[in-house]
């Protein structure tokens, strides 16, 4: 919604006349600004942590603490560096995803070990945060249709895209709640995977900017689960350059689900004579 912004100079000839020359500059001037906006949100994600690691190192050099009180804060500093590292680890993967060529038609990814890595990682997560925050999840996974099948692509990126959609629902869904994981093919033949949660929702006016990076609807539940605010941008790059779509249905008090189409010109299927063959 920013005004159209003209760039205008007068080139002056010679015989005094001038020509006047103009310029749209107003996508350069729309980069410009999200290149500042970047700075400034990745700035303030490492300042945030770094000035409250800072207090606790002043806190543990003047203060004469018991072992337990040296402990609980050097716990609480191991917490804050620890967001460091996600926030840059997360910084990493975009801009190398970013600079990277597209994953072609030669690496071909097994439907069923990316189904059962996604399930792995869902599962240790919802462990780890059960004993952290006792919050059980009632968590169910579903393939079907997906024998044979392969996705042309980079298996770490498709990993970490799924594993970030079933990680959110996990961190996002208060204790009790339910969790589905879907993998399916649609009557096209795509292969359709779908994370289904009872979550605390996302009002409609948020939905189309959590892509970006940093956007977040609640900062505090984000960082209380060691979010960083670059999950689901990491997602919508790595399935942009698969040629997948996100589509994001949600109610606020009902629950969300994120859905996943990879397209079936992107699949191959391994051929029933050759699983005879190997077996
Ligand atoms: P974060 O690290 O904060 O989770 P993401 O990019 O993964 O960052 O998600 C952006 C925001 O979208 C989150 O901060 C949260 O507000 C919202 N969100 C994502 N997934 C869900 C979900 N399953 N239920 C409710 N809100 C969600």
């Amino acid at each position: 919604s920013r005004p159209v912004r003209i760039s205008v100079h007068l080139h002056p000839y010679g015989d005094g006349r001038k020509l006047l020359l103009s310029r749209d500059v107003t996508a350069l001037e729309q980069a410009e600004a999200m290149r500042r906006d970047f700075v400034a949100n990745v700035s303030h994600e490492i300042r945030t942590p770094l000035t409250v690691l800072t207090g606790f190192v002043e806190t543990l050099q003047t203060l004469h603490l018991s072992t337990d009180e040296r402990a609980r804060y050097l716990g609480m500093m191991a917490q804050q560096a620890a967001r460091m590292q996600s926030v840059v680890q997360d910084l990493l993967t975009l801009s190398r995803l970013e600079g990277s060529p597209l994953p072609g038609m030669t690496d071909w990814v097994p439907a069923r070990l990316l189904v059962q890595r996604c399930e792995e990682e869902g599962r240790a997560l919802s462990g780890v945060l059960t004993q952290q925050h006792a919050r059980k999840h009632v968590l169910s996974f579903e393939a079907e249709g997906l024998d044979g099948v392969e996705l042309a692509g980079a298996m770490s990126e498709l990993q970490s895209a799924f594993s970030n959609l079933i990680s959110n629902a996990v961190r996002y869904t208060p204790a009790g709640g339910e969790i589905t994981v879907r993998w399916r093919r649609n009557p096209q033949g795509d292969v359709v995977f779908s994370v289904a949660d009872t979550g605390p929702g996302i009002a409609a006016e948020h939905i189309p900017r959590l892509t970006e990076r940093f956007y977040r609807v609640d900062r505090s539940r984000s960082r209380e689960t060691g979010g960083t605010g670059l999950g689901l941008a990491i997602v919508k790059h790595v399935l942009q350059r698969h040629g997948a779509s996100l589509q994001i249905v949600s109610t606020v008090g009902v629950g969300s689900t994120f859905t996943v189409v990879f397209p079936v010109t992107r699949l191959r299927f391994a051929r029933k004579s050759d699983a005879i063959a190997v077996a």
